[in-house]
């Protein structure tokens, strides 16, 4: 008979260390958990140990010194949507609008940063956010702090390169440049129902005396993990992204996917959609550059 999901303890660490030290002492059966909408819907049986990292004062979005951006793993989908200080910012801006795309207003409240890159779903809002915008994941483990390109994070459904006993504390993104947009777009199966991603981009690009200097797209649920349409970024570079560009690049990052077919969608309308999205998010960029 199995056991079910009951885990027959719960703690609520003070520090980044001593929640660390719970996860080190009590091994494979100890799990952390931040906002619990993901995690409190999956019910892994195995957990024997909750360690909740909300209480560790991991809910802070600093400026830093070189103009970047600290987000800290605990700031919930619904901070992050409002925040002033990250909504239509250069590349930051993409973070905003993929947490206003994330489930309800409900699930936003609890819904974190950390626990969105950490689940290690293909289809996970923010951390096709983080992709496009090129952010850095600062992690404590046992003795050591990591500090993981998003890239390198991710490693198959549901798989993460994190050890059992690292927390994720924050997200780095680089500053925002002069000339630089994004937009973050989303397909789901009923578009006022709550469901995760069909398909979704997000795209940051910037502009130079009309011409593209820089880009990144980032594609959700077309692949095992979140991933880069690195060759259509670069057919970019250089261009002025008219409609036959953006049309191109579209087109280019559709042949990167590597959709499946699941319940949500067949991977050729997955691979069309990708095309469709990524023409749009890029005129919206691109529009928004040019503002
Ligand atoms: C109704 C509903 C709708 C949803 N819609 C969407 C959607 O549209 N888009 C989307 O992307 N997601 C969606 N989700 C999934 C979920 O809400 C998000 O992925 C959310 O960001 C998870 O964050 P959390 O804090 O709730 O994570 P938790 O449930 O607390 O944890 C999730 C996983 O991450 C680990 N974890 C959490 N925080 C850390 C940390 N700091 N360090 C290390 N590991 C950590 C946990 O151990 C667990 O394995 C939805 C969920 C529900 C229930």
């Amino acid at each position: 008979m199995t056991r079910g999901f009951a885990p027959e303890e719960y703690a609520a660490p003070q520090s980044v260390e001593e929640a660390v030290r719970l996860l080190v002492d009590h091994g494979p059966g100890a799990g952390v958990i931040a906002g619990g909408t993901d995690l409190l819907v999956r019910r892994p049986e195995e957990l024997e140990l909750l360690v909740d990292v909300s209480r560790l004062g991991l809910d802070g979005v600093e400026e830093e010194e070189r103009g970047g951006l600290r987000v800290g793993a605990c700031v919930t989908a619904a901070a992050l949507e409002e925040d002033v200080r990250v909504v239509g910012r250069g590349c930051w801006g993409v973070l905003s609008e993929a947490a206003a795309a994330l489930g309800t207003p409900t699930v936003r409240n609890r819904a974190t940063l950390g626990g969105n890159l950490s689940n290690g779903s293909p289809a996970a809002d923010l951390a096709v956010a983080v992709l496009a915008a090129e952010g850095k994941v600062e992690t404590a483990g046992s003795g050591i702090r990591r500090f993981i390109p998003i890239e390198k994070l991710f490693r198959g459904p549901g798989q993460t390169c994190l050890h059992p006993d690292e927390i994720v504390v924050a997200v780095h993104l680089p500053p925002p440049q002069v000339g630089e947009a994004g937009a973050f777009l989303k397909l789901r199966r009923h578009q006022t129902a709550v469901d995760i991603a069909t398909v979704s981009t997000a795209v940051v690009v910037r502009m130079e005396g009309g011409e593209c200097r820089h880009a990144r797209i980032a594609l959700g649920a077309v692949a095992g993990t979140p991933m880069l349409a690195t060759e259509a970024a670069s057919f970019l570079t250089g261009k002025e992204l008219t409609a036959d560009v953006v049309r191109q690049a579209g087109e280019i990052a559709a042949r990167e996917a590597r959709p499946i077919d699941d319940i949500r969608a067949s991977a050729s309308y997955r691979r069309q959609m990708v095309a469709v999205l990524v023409r749009r998010a890029l005129e919206t960029a691109w529009g928004r550059c040019r503002a």
